[in-house]
């Protein structure tokens, strides 16, 4: 396989770290992006003791100037990125009679805008390269959740923004696709456990309980389909939403 340069956006932890570290064992160099740069070494150096090839880079993802700062480094430092994976993410759930204009402005920003900045950056080292896999985060949220009209609202629009990078990017060899995780066991479903008062094990239960598959996710499984996403091999996908949620989604 020809040697290829990965984002991985919101690297540090979560599900972002489980699709770097699954992209290095692919075989690609990957750039760990967040919003901290020093954050990102558990990442990076748990590809590099693996065997991989990494770079921390610290961005605000929904800052232009950082974007364009970090897009540089990357293709100066790492090589020319031609895989994109928009995974940052943040919550700030509320009902909407108490949500503030900064919660739906955070993030919107994070989501939206951070994704398109991201990936206009990116673009042309794709369209020179005549090839490109972007994969972009999207949630079973996206349906609608009590408590999340702007999470929803940025993850249905992740779903949209995916199929017009497919309609305008396919001729130059690229592809987009969005997965749409249900509950995968992360720092951010911690924290919405915290934020309802409930102890994690039991929420995990709880979630557990109403999934066909009778377990929680895990940030691998979300790695696994995006490795596929980002594969040679799938390069006639395109402009298609991947539900991995351990069931039926629509
Ligand atoms: P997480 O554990 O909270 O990790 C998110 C990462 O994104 C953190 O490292 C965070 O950095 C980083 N980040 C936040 N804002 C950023 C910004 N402006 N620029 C750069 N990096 C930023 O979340 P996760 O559960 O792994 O979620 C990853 C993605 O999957 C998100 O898009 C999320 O919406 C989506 N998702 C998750 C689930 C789930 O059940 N976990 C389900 C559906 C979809 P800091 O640590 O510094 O904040």
């Amino acid at each position: 396989m020809t040697q290829r340069t990965a984002i991985v956006t919101g690297s540090a932890r979560g599900i972002g770290a489980a699709v770097a570290k699954r992209l290095a064992a692919d075989g690609f160099q990957v750039a760990v992006l967040d919003l901290d740069e020093s954050a990102c070494a558990a990442t990076v150096d748990a590809i590099k003791s693996a065997g991989g090839q990494a770079l921390a880079v610290g961005a605000d993802v929904s800052d232009e100037a950082a974007v364009a700062a970090a897009v540089e480094k990357v293709a100066t430092e790492l090589g020319a990125p031609t895989v994109l994976v928009n995974n940052a993410g943040i919550l700030r759930d509320n009902l909407l009679f108490k949500m503030s204009v900064d919660d739906w402005d955070m993030v919107m920003n994070v989501h939206l805008r951070g994704a398109f900045l991201m990936t206009r950056a990116v673009q042309k080292y794709m369209v020179d390269a005549a090839y490109g896999r972007i994969v972009n985060l999207s949630s079973t949220s996206a349906l609608g959740n009590r408590g999340q009209v702007n999470y929803s609202a940025a993850k249905a629009g992740m779903q949209g923004f995916t199929k017009t990078l497919a309609i305008e990017l396919g001729k130059f060899g690229v592809t987009a696709n969005a997965i749409a995780p249900g509950f995968i066991v992360t720092d951010m479903t911690a924290a919405t456990a915290a934020r309802v008062g409930a102890d994690f094990e039991d929420f995990k239960k709880l979630m557990a309980a109403q999934i066909p598959v009778a377990r929680p996710g895990q940030p691998e499984d979300i790695a696994h389909a995006a490795s596929f996403f980002a594969s040679e091999a799938a390069g006639f996908v395109s402009g298609q939403v991947l539900y991995v949620a351990g069931g039926p989604k629509d």
